[in-house]
């Protein structure tokens, strides 16, 4: 079990002042991998302390040294993406192929896209008006805030460190304490990199003490968090008592609108999106509305398909699924499957406990539901564990109706061989996100949502933007 209770503050491993700690569980094994503290005021203050000495210099550095820093990081990132891998597949379960692929490998993307940007990003533009020009400074907001969650902790982690520092931040970042020893070993990899000291800070804490110290914190310009949006509310009035910037990746119900001309894999894909990651994304498409003319075969093409998708160890190779991330993610995935068969849903695969052969580990069966209604809570709760409702529709307004029936607003995705109607539902569709028949959307492409979704965007230049403020000045 390794022991990681220092904070990584003004460039150095500092002892942490509190001495409270909370053991890291492995989810495949219920076992503790690591000890960390849960840092008290004293040890955020520092932090901020050390943000704020570094902040001027930092937002001063020529954009090209920034740059550098940031190309330096990446080399380190990749030569250690393998150590990377395993510390996410430990702490929060991930499959280790899914691990050294999408997981660590979204941390290296948005790094490299950061950098990108900033190859081509104007920090100063210009207006023009009747008689010359206004110029506006895109300047860096000041000292930030981040806090993350567990479910893609690199992901999360660097769509906002790198755009942070890319900016001329200063950050402070509170990893999530349940998936905080990824965030440790990006610590480590920002120190050798050689980054001023003080520029990147990270304290280990909950929500309730460092995440809200670090809101509610004078010295603090700008919070960007992703995760509940319970706590996405708790983190809105926090910072509203200095009327903080604030951006929120929130949580998802994406409804995947499948229509009877899609192509033959539409149905396959959206079971497989869905329980990507054990089903704990934000952006999954939890909700497979399909046409009428085609719903009996969906329905028995996603309950094959469930069935074929394997339940394994987080360590061991292959393309299984893994455990959740907590026994309270457990718990919570557990009940909402309780209800959906006490509310009427139609159980054709999965359901209640464990997977056969499983005694111990946070793993749940790949459900899916049929005849779901708008009534039922599965069809409008966030499960976050790997459960699909199925829902039939009879034509495209009433797939709109139905798609649009939550009081979320992330990714929807469209599969159909028509791409007027495609273009159709993607004005139609209220997400910040619209994914047509499979396609990908870009690591540069805005990512965020709307209503219970959050506010503001991450990724490429609006990321970037997430972190500056304009200034408009005249007569020079
Ligand atoms: P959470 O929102 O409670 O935690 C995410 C991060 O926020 C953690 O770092 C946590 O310490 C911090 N935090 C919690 N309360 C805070 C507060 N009041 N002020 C400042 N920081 C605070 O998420 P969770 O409890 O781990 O998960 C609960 C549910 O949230 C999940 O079941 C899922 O539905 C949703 N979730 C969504 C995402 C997403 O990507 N949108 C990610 C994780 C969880």
């Amino acid at each position: 079990m390794h022991s990681k209770t220092d904070f990584f503050i003004d460039g150095a491993w500092v002892k942490a002042h509190s001495d409270q700690t909370l053991s890291v569980i492995n989810p495949t094994t219920e076992e503790p991998i690591g000890i960390i503290s849960l840092g008290d005021e004293t040890d955020l203050n520092l932090a901020v302390a050390a943000a704020k000495r570094a902040q001027v210099a930092w937002a001063e550095t020529p954009v090209a040294e920034r740059k550098g820093l940031l190309e330096n990081l990446l080399g380190i990132y990749k030569s250690r993406m393998n150590e990377m891998a395993e510390v996410i597949s430990s702490e929060m379960g991930a499959p280790i192929a899914l691990a050294q692929t999408a997981q660590s490998g979204a941390g290296y993307g948005h790094l490299r896209q950061t950098i990108k940007t900033l190859e081509t990003f104007e920090f100063v533009t210009q207006v023009t008006k009747k008689d010359g020009v206004d110029n506006v400074f895109h300047e860096a907001v000041g000292v930030v805030g981040l806090i993350t969650p567990w479910n893609w902790p690199m992901n999360q982690v660097m769509l906002k460190v790198a755009p942070a520092l890319a900016a001329g931040c200063s950050v402070v970042l509170k990893p999530s304490e349940i998936a905080p020893l990824s965030s440790m070993l990006l610590a480590e990899m920002i120190e050798e990199a050689g980054f001023p000291n003080g520029v990147f800070n990270l304290v280990n804490g909950d929500g309730l003490g460092v995440g809200t110290w670090l809101t509610k914190h004078p010295d603090v310009a700008a919070i960007s968090f992703t995760g509940s949006t319970r706590a996405g509310r708790l983190i809105m009035q926090s910072a509203s008592e200095h009327v903080k910037p604030i951006c929120l990746e929130l949580g998802g119900k994406g409804a995947n609108i499948i229509f009877a001309d899609a192509d033959e894999k539409a149905v396959g894909r959206g079971v497989r999106q869905c329980f990507l990651n054990s089903g704990q994304s934000c952006n999954a498409p939890t909700r497979m509305l399909v046409e009428e003319s085609m719903y009996e075969a969906a329905v028995d093409q996603a309950t094959e398909m469930a069935k074929k998708t394997s339940v394994g160890l987080a360590n061991e190779e292959g393309r299984h699924i893994g455990p959740v991330a907590s026994e309270s993610q457990y718990e919570k995935v557990q009940e909402l499957i309780s209800r959906g068969i006490a509310q009427g849903a139609k159980l054709v695969c999965g359901g209640e406990g464990r997977p056969d052969g499983f005694n111990k580990g946070y793993f749940v069966k790949p459900t899916v539901f049929a005849d779901v209604t708008p009534e039922m809570d599965i069809f409008k709760e966030e499960i976050f564990g790997p459960v699909l409702s199925i829902i039939s529709f009879k034509d495209q307004a009433h797939a709109i109706e139905l798609a649009n029936d939550t009081p979320y607003g992330l990714t929807n995705y469209v599969q159909t061989g028509d791409v007027d109607r495609a273009r159709y539902l993607a004005r139609k569709l209220k997400s910040g996100m619209v994914e047509v028949n499979g396609q990908l959307l870009s690591p540069a492409s805005p990512f965020g949502g709307v209503g219970l979704s959050g506010v503001g965007r991450e990724g490429g230049v609006w990321g970037l933007e997430e972190f500056l403020y304009a200034k408009a000045v005249s007569g020079i």
